[in-house]
């Protein structure tokens, strides 16, 4: 079997079930599903991430193990002549939010996000790529190319009820969802600073910063600024065919199963780069589930030996500042009067342990009690809290305690959510408005 990922780092693993084999077919994409031990981790509800599915429904059908378990029997022969077009398989993968929860909570560390990417580039093949999976996956393009036109159909299709109805029917997407319209104006690169007394770095601007929300950017800027960085913003490489549209990660093409999409857009971010990873130079992001995605999915992406430097220089904005102060960094943040503020983490900042780094920079804020919300997937999961079919799975996940937490929190505490789709679910389900840590660590730098 062809795969569009690249399975080679399981060649060598062991099978994690002693009463059962590698599946006939498949390779060392068998093998990632193999390692399954079946001891139902996934099926016990503790702290932690994994697994959503199965938190909502309580039902084994739901969980890391029965995906593998479906996988195993289409890798097996026992699904048909078309195994990743079968029902039993779509049923068993139907919730899966690829949150990577199972790919860290799990003892045997199946990555089912990654299996999963697999799993809809091969239904693609066999069946065509969805229209939905089409518009969601391309939303780096659509709004690359198009963004104020875009921002204008949103906008009128979510103020207009026969739009959501046509939007639900013909595309598949939730009436009863808000959509996220692009801003007015997009970020606005500046010409790069002079390095500051400590430095220069490099400023990863992804979609959602680029296009959605261009202040977290600007914020991260005063923020680095504040703590002696320069910042150049990072642009696509002279030579690459589109110059004028923003890079992205290639994480809407994962999710929707369009692999060499997203090699091609993980390819420009690599050239884009390349000086940076030549002169050692930190990276730093702000959107967790892309930049994690340049440690994490550019390894199965077959992109040469530079994954690996890459993987070495790119921060998360709070993983930077809280390992630089230990090399002596200080921000010079104010009280912000008592402020109280909960603390969402994305499922891939908790899945790549970087939720300590948010720990510790929030606790640079004097005065500034904050509490991290225990709390499993917040349901929006990219699109997946979109789809039509998705949307009363997506609202239970947010309802098992993000989103109670938050309603009874006082008015005046801070929300913080590093996640665009965190943040989108949130301000949904409770009307309040949570903000990046970046926009919090400027507004404690220039609180009065
Ligand atoms: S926790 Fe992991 S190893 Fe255990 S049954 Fe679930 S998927 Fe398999
Ligand atoms: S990626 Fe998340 S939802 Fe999917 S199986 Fe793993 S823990 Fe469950």
């Amino acid at each position: 079997m062809k795969t569009h990922l690249d399975w080679s780092a399981y060649d060598t693993y062991g099978i994690g079930d002693a009463f059962s084999g590698v599946p006939i077919r498949g390779g060392n994409y068998a093998k990632a599903v193999a390692v399954c031990m079946h001891n139902r981790e996934c099926q016990r509800v503790t702290r932690g991430i994994m697994c959503p599915s199965y938190r909502i429904t309580n039902d084994p059908a739901h969980s890391t193990e029965a995906r593998v378990a479906a996988f195993k029997a289409a890798l097996n022969g026992e699904l048909g002549d078309d195994p990743f077009g079968s029902q039993v398989l779509a049923d068993a993968m139907d919730l899966c939010v690829s949150c990577k929860g199972c790919k860290k909570e799990c003892p045997s560390a199946v990555d089912m996000t990654l299996i999963k990417t697999e799993y809809l580039a091969q239904k693609n093949d066999a069946h065509g790529v969805p229209r939905r999976a089409r518009l969601l996956g391309g939303l780096p393009a659509w709004v690359g190319h198009w963004g104020q036109m875009v921002r204008k159909l949103v906008l009128l299709r979510n103020n207009s009820p026969l739009l959501r109805r046509l939007a639900e029917r013909f595309l598949g997407l939730s009436a009863r969802r808000r959509i996220p319209a692009p801003a007015a104006h997009g970020f606005d690169a500046p010409a790069p600073d002079a390095d500051g007394p400590r430095g220069r770095v490099m400023l990863f601007v992804d979609t959602f910063a680029q296009h959605f929300e261009p202040e977290i950017a600007q914020a991260a800027i005063a923020v680095l600024n504040a703590a002696g960085y320069g910042v150049s913003i990072v642009r696509p490489a002279a030579d690459d065919a589109q110059p004028d549209r923003a890079l992205c990660c290639g994480r809407t093409y994962l999710s929707t199963g369009q692999v060499e999409k997203a090699r091609a857009e993980a390819q420009r971010v690599l050239a884009a780069l390349r000086p940076a990873l030549r002169t050692g130079l930190p990276i730093i992001g702000l959107e967790p589930s892309c930049l994690l995605s340049m440690r994490d999915e550019f390894y199965s992406l077959a992109l040469g030996a530079e994954v690996a430097q890459l993987g070495k220089q790119v921060f998360l904005l709070e993983e930077f500042l809280a390992r630089e102060s230990h090399r002596g960094l200080t921000l010079p943040l104010k009280s912000m009067g008592g402020t109280k503020a909960l603390l969402h983490g994305h499922c891939h900042q908790k899945a790549f342990g970087t939720m300590k780094s948010m720990r510790k920079v929030l606790g640079w804020i004097p005065d500034f009690q904050f509490e991290l919300i225990e709390s499993s997937c917040c349901g929006m999961a990219g699109a997946f809290g979109l789809e039509a079919e998705h949307y009363d799975a997506s609202q239970a996940m947010a309802e098992l305690s993000l989103l109670p937490k938050i309603r009874a929190a006082e008015d005046s505490t801070a929300l913080i959510a590093n996640g665009f789709s965190c943040r989108h679910q949130i301000a949904d389900g409770t009307g309040k408005k949570p903000m990046h840590v970046a926009i919090l660590l400027q507004q404690a730098l220039a609180f009065p």
